[in-house]
């Protein structure tokens, strides 16, 4: 598994106009290989009127986005890149295959 929740990623391809962003994961799912982004591919879904909200409102969704479509994005780099895996102490750590900046949070 490449891409985890909490990592920070950006989007490569695909019809989105969103190709080049970067966002968090909020949430990845592995049956559908897809994952939520924050800030990516917004919806907007109205909320029906409620007594919190008697006018109504319109709220911004993130929709789920292919997880083929995102790749790990190295601050360092800015941009996208290939991880490796590197094993510190007993703990194993991604890194940019460019640079080697660790890519964990
Ligand atoms: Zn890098």
């Amino acid at each position: 598994m490449k891409i985890k929740r909490n990592d920070v990623v950006v989007a490569i391809s695909g019809s989105q106009k969103g190709a080049g962003r970067t966002g968090k994961v909020l949430k990845v799912d592995l049956e559908k290989n897809t994952a939520l982004v924050e800030g990516f591919k917004l919806i907007k879904r109205h909320m029906k009127r409620s007594q919190e909200n008697p006018q109504g409102k319109v709220v911004e969704r993130e929709s789920p986005i292919q997880l083929s479509n995102l790749m790990l994005y190295c601050s360092q780099c800015k941009r996208g890149v290939k991880s490796v895996r590197r094993l510190e102490g007993d703990q194993i750590r991604r890194k940019c295959k460019r640079c080697g900046n660790v890519l964990d949070a």
